[in-house]
């Protein structure tokens, strides 16, 4: 699969764009011809990759407000920054924990939002990144999953709130995909990681964990126009997992 030019013209902002899922929609939405600008709390590497902790509402406004002064608009915001906060049960997870995965996943999604809809035209694009843990739940991550569910309605409500505006808002659901992230959950050899590795993976239809790129393809389908009808809706990308 390859050519097209299924965004052009298109002015996106990507957040998490550094690595991993974020990287492979970055690079995506570029070669299908939109000019894509990457927020990452990780230094930048290059022109194209601004260093933004979407946590801060300041640095988030400044962000915007740049694009805007060197694009014109913002015709696609995909709110693809995450992190899955502690491994352990609820009872033994902090307040500061808790509170860290919501700053990003939920409140970093909603600032990116806040300040990224009043710069964009009929049209517009967001993309929100949840996960199949935001449908149903499993042991080990409970602060991600309840940050997750709530990024899916996040999506739902500002579907509804922003479709009079001519602006779609949907939310993307991976399943265990090869990514950083995701490596250092594989890399825990405590007894339980093995157990829920084993069955995370056993539990999966298809039989093996998805690609950066099977899920850029679902965000380019949302960010293009070729979803002008589609809004509020949950695409999963899980290779069946939540199916079974
Ligand atoms: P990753 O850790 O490989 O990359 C995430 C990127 O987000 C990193 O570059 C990181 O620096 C950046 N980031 C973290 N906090 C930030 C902040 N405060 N401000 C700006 N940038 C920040 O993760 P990934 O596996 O590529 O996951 C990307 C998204 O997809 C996340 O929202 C994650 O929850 C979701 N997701 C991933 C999987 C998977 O299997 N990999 C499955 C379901 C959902």
């Amino acid at each position: 699969m390859s050519g097209g030019e299924r965004v052009a013209g298109k002015v996106c902002v990507v957040t998490g764009a550094a690595a991993g899922l974020g990287a492979a929609i970055r690079r995506l939405l570029a070669e299908h011809g939109g000019t894509v600008i990457g927020l990452d709390v990780t230094p930048a590497g290059d022109d194209g990759l601004w260093q933004v902790d979407i946590r801060d509402e300041t640095e988030v406004a400044g962000a915007m407000r740049r694009v805007v002064a060197a694009h014109g608009r913002i015709d696609v915001l995909v709110n693809n920054a995450g992190i899955a906060g502690p491994r352990k049960p609820a009872h033994e997870v902090t307040a500061e924990e808790f509170d860290d995965v919501f700053a990003v996943n939920v409140r970093g999604t909603w600032l990116c939002t806040k300040h990224a809809v009043p710069h964009m035209p009929e049209g517009g694009s967001i993309v929100n990144m949840s996960s199949m843990y935001g449908l149903v739940g499993n042991s080990m991550l409970p602060v991600y999953h309840a940050s997750k569910g709530a990024v899916r309605l996040m999506s739902k409500a500002d579907a509804a709130t922003y479709a009079s505006r001519g602006i779609r808002v949907n939310s993307v659901h991976p399943g265990s995909i090869e990514t950083g992230s995701t490596a250092s959950v594989r890399a825990d050899v405590t007894e339980a990681a093995r157990r829920y590795n084993e069955r995370t993976l056993a539990a999966i239809p298809l039989g093996h964990r998805g690609e950066p790129l099977d899920v850029a393809y679902g965000v380019l389908y949302l960010t293009s126009d070729e979803s002008r009808y589609v809004t509020g809706t949950e695409l999963v990308i899980d290779g069946g997992y939540t199916a079974l």
